[in-house]
């Protein structure tokens, strides 16, 4: 039996992937869907999502699932699978997984990116129980509360400007003797009264059983170990996108981030790229979805020239 050749695949299964399979089955077009590991996506690991208009409150995976459920309602299928490759073949493009080809005419690529972790002892476990990736995300949960940042560019620096505005204190904590951030944003934080600096620094370890209570440091001109009691860490050393598999297609700028602009399409006709892996400024639920029906239209008006 010919294999089935979709009108559309879609590469991961986050917010942008999902949207966009909703909008491309709302056209009429065949869709589907690959993932490699959560179906819903990154947001599927937070515990709370006070941020998404239209909800009060949800958790991640209480989302994740309803979005599911609306792609497969709408007739999307939804399969698990890693993408390793896509090749284009012109009017045809292969995509390479390690569960097999498959054969599509247009190819919407919502890898999404995953936030560089700290790589130290029980960080998972106590990520949204005092370890957060994302002041815009989780800063609302520690009003009044000390938190501390880790990292000195400019998302660090720009999440401890956010976390300063509602936390009693924020002390930044950098690896290196200075920070590497916008002189400007250094020296609004540098006189804000609740916000203080500590150098030459690495996280050692977690303290707290079940909700974090404060972490070990060690400075490393110094070579000693401290203790900073805190209610919240927030992680800020840089995301990791995962957009190998699509350098074939695309162009990646020099974070790894495919290079395209508001109208989601790519270098190559054909593909089209939505959410997170995306070069762009905000990283939100919000416009993640917005990409993927901004990508879907795209790709179906493609569809409709071939
Ligand atoms: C802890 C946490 C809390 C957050 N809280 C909020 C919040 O409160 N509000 C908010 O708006 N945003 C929040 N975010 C950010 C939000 O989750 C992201 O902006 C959003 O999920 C991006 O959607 P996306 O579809 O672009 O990518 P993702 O959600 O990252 O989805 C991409 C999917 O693609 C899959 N994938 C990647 N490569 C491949 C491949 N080669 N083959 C197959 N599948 C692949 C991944 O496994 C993943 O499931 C939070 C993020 C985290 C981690």
């Amino acid at each position: 039996m010919d294999k089935k050749i979709y009108d559309i695949i879609v590469v991961g299964s986050g917010p942008a992937g999902l949207t966009s399979a909703i909008y491309a089955r709302r056209a009429g077009k065949s869709v589907l869907v690959l993932e490699k590991e959560a179906f819903g996506g990154q947001i599927t690991h937070s515990p709370k999502v006070e941020n998404y208009p239209g909800y009060i409150e949800m958790s991640g995976n209480e989302f994740a699932e309803v979005l599911v459920n609306q792609a497969l309602g709408q007739g999307a299928e939804i399969d698990l699978a890693e993408v390793t490759d896509v090749i284009d073949e012109g009017a045809l493009k292969r995509v390479v997984t390690d569960a097999g080809d498959y054969e599509c005419k247009a190819v919407i690529i919502a890898a999404g990116s995953k936030h560089r972790p700290l790589g130290v002892a029980r960080e998972d476990e106590l990520t949204g129980n005092g370890v957060s990736y994302c002041a815009v995300c989780d800063g609302a949960f520690y009003a009044g509360k000390h938190v501390a940042v880790i990292g000195g560019g400019n998302s660090a620096l720009q999440e401890a400007v956010m976390l300063s505005e509602r936390c009693s204190q924020v002390t930044v904590i950098q690896n290196l003797a200075f920070l590497t951030g916008e002189e400007q944003l250094i020296r609004k934080l540098q006189n804000t009264p609740n916000v203080d600096f500590i150098y030459n620094s690495v996280v050692d370890a977690l303290e707290g059983r079940d909700e974090l209570t404060g972490v070990i440091i060690y400075n490393t001109e110094e070579n000693e170990y401290s203790l900073i009691e805190c209610d919240g860490l927030f992680v800020a050393i840089g995301q990791m996108p995962e957009n190998e598999p699509f350098l074939h297609v695309t162009k990646l700028n020099e974070y790894g981030y495919v290079d395209a602009g508001e109208d989601c399409t790519t270098e190559t006709p054909g593909v089209f790229v939505a959410g997170d892996c995306r070069s762009k400024r905000v990283r939100q639920i919000t416009t993640a979805t917005g990409d993927g029906a901004v990508a879907a239209v795209a790709a179906c008006r493609y569809l409709d020239t071939l």
